[in-house]
């Protein structure tokens, strides 16, 4: 029962973040009933505040690769790309800290992000989301993502703050190697980028493993292959949740 709250957890947060973060307020790649969108935004909070996170986002696509890419493991190396431009910071061995630190990044995260700008793009200027990206709402929300370790202290001890620690590791750095080892390993698609396809990346990170495909055509909400965060939005669309 316990272990399977584990995986409840993961996918819950990874979908927050590849549909709710990425697809939808960063790219609009599809139109959502409100409840539904901002429950995949409360859910991807881990990853960073939304606002924040779907502006950088967007200049990744614009300048992939390139010395402007805010994280190209060719510009900086692997550990910069992977968690080390949060900081931001060049040491490896900060960034590998940072990559093991679990709900310790949970709690930081919210004041590593720098505000946002008061003029912002029309689709990103929502006052709702306004409120989830500013700094004490965005802690808070972030904070209540960490209610699991609670859980499974009162179950199974420091084992399970011990497995609460794991899981929160591995969303964080199998997140995170969208930006460094998708741009590294596996199929490219378009020679312009370096970003690939990799199956057990996108088996593991709700479909975002088919990075190649997604630069290829950032407005579509499927990445293609195995995309189990698109096969979400098809049983969402029967449930008329999403058009
Ligand atoms: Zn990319
Ligand atoms: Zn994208």
């Amino acid at each position: 029962m316990m272990y399977g709250l584990l995986i409840v957890w993961y996918i819950f947060i990874g979908l927050g973040v590849s549909l709710g973060t990425h697809r939808l307020i960063s790219h609009n790649s599809f139109q959502s009933n409100s409840v539904l969108k901002y429950l995949l935004v409360y859910a991807g909070t881990p990853a960073g505040p939304p606002i924040q996170w779907a502006l950088n986002h967007r200049i990744h696509h614009k300048t992939t690769d390139t010395a402007d890419d805010p994280h190209s493991p060719y510009f900086g190396g692997f550990w910069h790309a992977h968690c080390g431009w949060y900081l931001p910071t060049s040491s490896t061995i900060v960034a590998i800290l940072y990559a093991i630190a679990g709900p310790i990044r949970t709690l930081l995260d919210p004041f590593i992000w720098k505000g946002f700008p008061e003029e912002l793009p029309k689709d990103l200027d929502a006052p709702l989301l306004k409120l989830m990206s500013r700094r004490p709402v965005n802690f808070l929300l972030a904070l209540s993502h960490l209610l699991p370790f609670y859980f499974f202290y009162v179950e199974l001890g420091w084992f399970g703050i011990a497995l609460s620690w794991l899981i929160t590791v591995l969303f964080y750095n199998i997140g995170d190697s969208i930006n460094s080892v998708s741009h590294l390993v596996g199929s490219r698609e378009d020679p312009n980028t370096e970003a690939r396809n990799f199956l057990p990346s996108a088996m593991l990170t709700m479909g975002e493993g088919n990075h190649a495909e997604h630069h290829r055509t950032p407005g579509n909400a499927n990445f293609g292959g195995f995309d189990i965060g698109y096969l979400f939005l098809r049983i969402m669309r029967l449930i008329r949740m999403v058009k």
